[in-house]
This record gives C-alpha cells, sequence and structure tokens, in this order.
C-alpha cells in the first residue's frame, strides 16, 4: 500500500495552490461580505481547465483521475469556499450526470463548454417540501408532443442565476412515487424559468444559491436524461460523487484553519511568549492535524475506488461525513486560538467556522450519511 501522491498529483497540488492563493484569496473576503457571484474567478478556474477535469479528454475535459479532482477541490476551497462549492456541483454532480446518462448527443452538445467552465452548470433537486426526502417533489414535467412543459420550483441552487445548464429532476408520472421522477437538461435563458433574490447566507456567501421558478418551461424531448422514470436513481448516483467534492471542500477548508492557527499562535504573544508554546494551543493543533489527515486519507480512499470502478457509495458517504465534521471541529478551536480577534471579521478563521458549517447539510445532511453507511452495512 503506497499512500504518496504521484508526481502529477504534487504538481497540481502546486499550481492549483498557487493560483487559489493568487486569484481568490484576495478577493474572498469582500465577495463574502457583498455576496457577489465571483464570475470573473470562475472563468479563470475555467480556463485552467479545473471546471473540467472529470470529464474526458475526448469532451473538452482534462479526463484526470478523482484524487486529482479532489486535491484541485481541497485547494480551492482552502483559499475560499464558495469557489470550491461551485467547481463541485459543475464537476462532480452536472458532468458526470451528463457524461455517465447522457446520449452522445447531449455530451457533445455540453461537455465540451462545460468543461471549459463557458457554460457554468446547476444541479436543481432540492425544493422547499422536499429536502432530505428528494422523492416527494412536486416539480412536474408533462409531454406534450416533441417536447414537456416543466411547471414548478426548486431552491437552494447554487450559481442558480449563472448558470447556462441545469439538471432539473421532475415528475413525468406523479403517482409512481420516485419511480416517476425524470431528469432533464434545461438551458439557462429558456422562457418561463425565473429567479428569486440570492440567498442571505451564513456562510459559503458568494455562491449564488437562489429560488428557481419554472413556468410552462418547454424543454425538448431529446433533453431528456435517460428513460422516463430514470431521475431518482441518477441524483442519487450522481450524489455519491458530489459527495467526494464536499469532502474535499471540509478538508481544504480545515486546512486553512491549521494554516491560519499555527501562523497565529507563533505570533500572538501573551505572558511573555508565543501562545504556541502553551500545551493547551499545541494540543488544539495536534488534534486538528491528526484528524484532517484522517478525513483527507477517506477522501482519497472514496476518490481512489471512483476511479477503480467499485463500489464507492459508503465510501464516499463516510469521507463527507468525518471531513465535515473535522471542518466544523477544526474551525471551532481555529477560533478559540485566535480569541477575541478570530471573532472578528478582520480574520479569516471567522469566515471558515461560517464556511464549516454547511458540509454538514448539503449534498445529504450527516444523518443522510449515517444512514447511507449502516444501510450498506446491514444488509
Ligand atoms: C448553501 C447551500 C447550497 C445548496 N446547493 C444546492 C444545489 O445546488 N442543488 C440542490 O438541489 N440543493 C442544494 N442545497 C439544498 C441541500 O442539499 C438541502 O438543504 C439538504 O439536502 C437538506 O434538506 P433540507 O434543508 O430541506 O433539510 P430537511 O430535509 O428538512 O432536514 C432537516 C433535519 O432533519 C433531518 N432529517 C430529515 N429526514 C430525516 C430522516 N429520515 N432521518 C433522520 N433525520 C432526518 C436532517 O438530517 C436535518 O437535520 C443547498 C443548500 C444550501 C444551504
Amino acid at each position: 500500500m503506497d499512500f504518496k501522491l504521484t508526481e502529477a498529483q504534487e504538481l497540481l497540488r502546486n499550481s492549483v495552490r498557487e493560483f487559489a492563493e493568487k486569484e481568490i484569496e484576495p478577493i474572498a473576503a469582500e465577495h463574502d461580505k457583498t455576496m457577489e457571484y465571483p464570475i470573473e474567478t470562475v472563468k479563470k478556474m475555467g480556463e485552467m481547465g479545473l471546471m473540467g477535469m472529470l470529464v474526458p479528454k475526448e469532451y473538452g475535459g482534462g479526463g484526470t483521475d478523482t484524487v486529482s479532482y479532489a486535491i484541485a477541490i481541497e485547494e480551492i476551497s482552502r483559499a475560499d469556499a464558495s469557489h470550491g462549492l461551485i467547481m463541485s456541483v459543475h464537476s462532480s454532480l452536472v458532468c458526470p450526470i451528463i457524461l455517465n446518462y447522457g446520449t452522445e448527443e447531449q455530451r457533445k452538445r455540453y461537455l465540451p463548454h462545460l468543461a471549459k467552465g463557458e457554460y457554468i452548470g446547476a444541479f436543481a433537486l432540492t425544493e422547499r417540501g422536499a429536502g432530505t426526502d428528494a422523492a416527494s417533489l412536486q416539480t412536474v414535467a408533462v409531454k406534450e408532443g416533441d417536447h414537456y412543459l416543466l411547471n414548478g420550483s426548486k431552491i437552494f441552487i447554487t450559481s442558480a442565476k449563472e448558470a447556462k445548464v441545469f439538471i432539473v429532476f421532475a415528475k413525468t408520472d406523479p403517482e409512481a412515487g420516485h419511480k416517476g421522477i425524470s431528469a432533464f437538461i434545461v438551458e439557462g435563458g429558456s422562457e418561463g424559468l425565473s429567479f428569486g433574490e440570492v440567498l442571505d447566507k451564513m456562510g459559503v456567501r458568494c455562491s449564488g444559491q437562489r429560488e428557481v421558478f419554472f413556468k410552462d418551461v418547454s424543454v425538448p424531448e431529446e433533453n431528456l436524461i435517460g428513460k422516463e422514470g430514470d431521475g431518482y436513481k441518477i441524483a442519487l448516483s450522481s450524489l455519491d460523487s458530489g459527495r467526494i467534492g464536499i469532502g474535499a471542500q471540509a478538508v481544504g477548508i480545515a486546512q486553512a484553519a491549521l494554516d491560519e492557527s499555527i501562523k497565529y499562535s507563533m505570533e500572538r504573544e501573551q505572558f511573555g511568549r508565543p501562545i504556541a508554546k502553551f500545551q493547551a494551543i499545541q494540543w488544539m493543533i495536534a488534534e486538528m492535524a491528526t484528524k484532517i489527515e484522517a478525513a483527507r486519507l477517506l477522501v482519497y480512499r472514496a476518490a481512489y475506488a471512483r476511479d477503480t470502478q467499485k463500489r464507492f457509495s459508503m465510501e464516499a458517504s463516510m469521507a463527507k461525513y468525518f471531513a465535515s465534521e473535522v471542518a466544523r471541529e477544526a474551525t471551532n478551536y481555529a477560533v478559540q486560538i485566535h480569541g477575541g480577534y478570530g471573532y472578528t471579521k478582520d480574520y479569516k478563521v471567522e469566515r471558515l467556522y461560517r464556511d464549516a458549517k454547511i458540509t454538514e447539510i448539503y449534498e445529504g445532511t450527516t444523518e443522510v450519511q449515517k444512514m447511507v453507511i449502516s444501510s450498506s452495512l446491514l444488509r
């Protein structure tokens, strides 16, 4: 067993870290304040190939392995979790759905643009009445001739206003429960598609979640993904990949908390010495570092299982569940180490603390991850 990254993976980490520190880090606090979607840096991420890492080369992507992808998400999120989220929804939900379940025509039409970041992807599953219980969604798609008419609404949709490609889940057979859900590609700018105001959230504040409304949105039948009734299966299986992205995001947030804590504790002096000299601080640093390393290994293990075509549902849930708890704990310690200053917006750890919390909620709450893990074991 070899725990070493390849040379290419190390190089990738260095180049993404350099990019994130130069381009993303300096704007992150301001965007956190204004909630303005960081369209310019997302474009740059596209130019760097970061939005199409999991898309095969034949469709214009990088064709990279999932471990490399997790490294990149971690490095982007270390600078800013909102950018990590935008990248993760686009890359590990939207692109793989079109790649794995789309027709060849859909792949050729959308993936090259998505891979370059020319189109931003959004994943529209959650509704006001259907969160964890996604099967109870109420958006409907009614077939009329050669197209479907979509009516309903979605909430919390990341990159909603900026997206050109939406994967939308709607009921084509409302009587059939989860077997009546189908997945569609809906293009941004379609008539009848509208948005609410950007949601004013605790963290990941510039990742652009909005309510999305569908009023008689006409979707050509060739934009159905898979067959009618495949939607729920598509949503659940894509969330397995998504959870690797969110696990990596959590590791990035936690690593940033550790880096800031090491730096601050060696500079800040009390009782005539740096606070890093106190055992209480050293133990927090040791605990953070150990748990972050464990979380990172769980994320890599899930990514490796995805790359080697093994089932990775349980591994992805373990990685997301553990890494998100570690992010919450590490950012809590980071604020503690910064004392009162950590409670102000002058220090990055204040933002990290707020950003960390969401990793325990989206793409399946911690409770859902425990259900997935236990149901894999208790067969
Ligand atoms: C910043 C942000 C970005 C998001 N981005 C997207 C996106 O791009 N696309 C999208 O479709 N959605 C998105 N979401 C939605 C997100 O995935 C949901 O919020 C999440 O799935 C939880 O659903 P809910 O909020 O309705 O909570 P609920 O389902 O109402 O859950 C409330 C609580 O009850 C618990 N619970 C529910 N059912 C059970 C059960 N059976 N057993 C035990 N406990 C249970 C939950 O774990 C939770 O603690 C986003 C949300 C946020 C906040």
